[in-house]
């Protein structure tokens, strides 16, 4: 009885620690990222999770409006403050959970006004920098004379230095205006992308399952050369804010499905599966990191208690019949870029190509570094890029993109990358 009761205090706590030393929450100094440490494994059994509730909040003789009823919206309270300011709440799907304190809300006015909005999370400070539509599908940086940061943070990396919470000024008319934490990648829209992408006659996309609320999950499969033996796998959005991440790999797949010589050229020898939205539920309730399951997907490549991670590992193995895995790639955004390669301490010669791929892009884009942060422990396979390692013997990376980087440079990134990885993999 007492033996249970310490392992299941020594397993919250090891999940409490590991989920400091995650690579979204690595420490950092003024010199910047310090990196991962050893990551004990963290229980990813089902833990509840508090749906938001949806619907219209009405203020000012019902005058002015606020709803979350739109994919993507996260609005958990509003109070109106007299003046035209209002409070609004943000809160997570459940706790403990890392500060990715996403937000999404419509606003509207029966009379053109401006407003006063203060953004106020749950045990968080204000990460991301707020996006405006008018529309719902095109997002801009709001303009910095409409944002007032509060008690703003110190240093340069991670939550302290990010303010503690933001005023947003808004114009707010009759046709309503979208705020968004970043630009919405919700399933519909990362679906009309594979869509699109899917006119191309050697694209294809298909389920490879559902996910905890019974979504369709997609793979889009990239085949031109049906003897094609080589693979490559690519993933995104395990954590639904982390979109830069996202931008990066819809750019890479882009560059590989184009009409340059160096991309048909790898078609003939390599197929590409991609994965583009691991965590539609997630990103559909306005997540800040977990699934419906209340989990960090990418704790959950070592016991697959969780559908969406379950539908990719059943995948894999399927292909692994077919194919050789030659690379894997797994897109995620934190407080700037940054590499998580495994080392070749543990990988071998089988796993330079990665640091190769990294140093090719350096040099093409030296406006800009990014750091490396290798990691040498194998021992479980929690995280993605360890998994397809482990058991697929890919060469394989998380790739980390800032939350600020510009969106111009994520494009250019993206691309890089791409060129870089095609390159590396026809010269072997
Ligand atoms: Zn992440």
């Amino acid at each position: 009885m007492f033996k249970k009761v310490f392992i299941l205090s020594a397993a919250l706590a090891l999940g409490m620690l590991s989920c400091k030393k995650s690579p979204e929450e690595a420490e950092t100094t003024s010199s910047g990222y310090q990196g991962q440490g050893k990551s004990p494994i963290v229980p990813t059994v089902d833990k509840p999770i508090q749906k938001q509730w949806r619907g219209v909040w009405a203020f000012n003789d019902s005058t002015t409006f606020f709803s979350n009823q739109f994919d993507g919206a996260r609005l958990n309270g509003v109070a109106y403050d007299g003046d035209d300011h209002y409070t609004i709440w943000v809160t997570a799907e459940n706790t403990p959970i890392n500060v990715s304190p996403w937000y999404g809300f419509k606003v509207w006015s029966t009379e053109a006004r401006d407003i006063k909005v203060e953004l106020k999370y749950q045990d968080s400070r204000s990460r991301y920098y707020p996006k405006i539509s008018t529309d719902g599908r095109t997002f801009k940086p709001l303009d910095s004379i409409y944002f007032k940061p509060i008690n703003p943070g110190e240093g340069e990396f991670g939550l302290g230095a990010a303010p503690e919470s933001a005023e947003l000024t808004i114009s707010v008319t009759e046709n309503p205006t979208w705020i968004t934490a970043q630009e919405l990648y919700t399933s519909s829209v990362v679906q009309e992308w594979v869509d699109s992408l899917s006119q191309k006659p050697f694209i294809e996309n298909y389920p490879i399952g559902l996910s905890k609320e019974k979504r369709t999950m997609k793979v889009m499969e990239i085949n031109e050369n049906k003897e094609a033996k080589k693979a490559l796998m690519i993933i995104s959005r395990q954590h639904p804010p982390e979109v830069t991440g996202f931008i990066v790999m819809k750019s890479f797949i882009e560059t590989i499905t184009g009409d340059s010589d160096l991309a048909k050229a790898f078609r003939q020898e390599h197929v590409v599966f991609n994965v583009p939205l691991m965590n539609p539920d997630g990103a559909d309730n306005g997540h800040w990191r977990h699934n419906m399951g209340g989990i960090d997907l990418n704790r959950d490549w070592q016991n697959f208690n969780q559908p969406e991670t379950r539908n990719v590992r059943d995948f894999l193995v399927e292909k692994d019949k077919d194919y050789d895995f030659v690379f894997g790639a797994d897109f995620h955004s934190t407080w700037d870029d940054i590499y998580y390669p495994i080392d070749t301490t543990a990988t071998g010669e089988k796993g330079k190509i990665i640091f190769d791929w990294i140093e090719n892009i350096s040099e093409r884009l030296p406006q800009k570094q990014t750091n490396v942060r290798a990691s040498d422990d194998i021992e479980n396979t929690m995280v993605s890029s360890k998994y397809f390692y482990v058991h697929h013997g890919m060469p394989a990376i998380v790739f980390e993109l800032g939350d600020n980087t510009s969106r111009a440079f994520l494009k250019e990134k993206g691309k890089v990358a791409a060129e870089e990885i095609m390159k590396l993999l026809l010269e072997k």
